[in-house]
């Protein structure tokens, strides 16, 4: 299977591995977990086989964990242009850090392109940006594989919040659809259950949910 899931635990977002010659993690938890994630990685990789960690968005949720990940595993960290500055800086009200009482680590970033495509050897991901719960959120797609992870734009049964610094609700929306135009049938959130085939009811809920269908 090419997308291997770490449920989020406590406060961690899920953590994704896409797999492949040349894997690469999604979403890096807040770092509470830190040694669950290695212990997790090394039952699925050989150590020093990542070197991509593509963090979804800004969130200490999702980017707490990623400058000690980076060193450990000796990874480049990527994301979108707009979400980098505040996970570079460790700004704690842009990452939400401030909320679980840290101050996050500042991080090294590569910024990630509007539609890049990201190849393990296996599977190649798109990045779509999808704003709305945060400015520089993406989602990776693989178009071949119709295997969507959206991060916290949408989840199976929700939606994710646009009242957050740099959210917005009309943004929110236009990414749902954007989404649900590729038609995708597989989705890892960034929280909660996945989906391996409803994808595309998922995304036409939430667009219920926003009242745009
Ligand atoms: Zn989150
Ligand atoms: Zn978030």
């Amino acid at each position: 299977m090419a997308v291997r899931c770490l449920a989020g635990m406590d406060f961690d977002s899920n953590v994704y591995l896409l797999t492949g010659e040349d894997p690469i993690l999604v979403d890096a938890g807040t770092g509470m977990h830190h040694q669950d994630i290695l212990k997790w990685l090394s039952s699925i990789v050989k150590k020093g086989k990542v070197r991509r960690i593509v963090l979804t968005h800004r969130h200490y949720d999702h980017t707490g964990g990623a400058a000690a990940l980076a060193k450990e595993l000796g990874a480049e960290v990527l994301m979108h242009p707009l979400d980098a500055p505040a996970v570079r800086e460790g700004d704690p009200r842009q990452t939400l850090s401030y909320m679980f009482g840290i101050h996050s680590q500042p991080v090294e970033i590569t910024e990630l392109r509007e539609g890049q495509v990201l190849t393990t050897g296996e599977s190649s991901y798109e990045v779509i940006h999808t704003p709305g719960h945060t400015s520089g959120g993406i989602s990776l797609y693989d178009r071949e594989g119709k295997v969507l992870l959206p991060g916290d734009t949408v989840f199976v049964g929700g939606v994710g919040r646009w009242d957050l610094p740099s959210g917005n609700f009309e943004q929110l929306a236009c990414s749902v659809k954007k989404l649900l135009s590729l038609a995708p049938k597989g989705i890892y959130p960034g929280h909660g259950d996945i989906s391996q085939n409803g994808a595309s009811g998922i995304l036409e809920e939430a667009l219920k949910y926003l009242g745009e269908s």
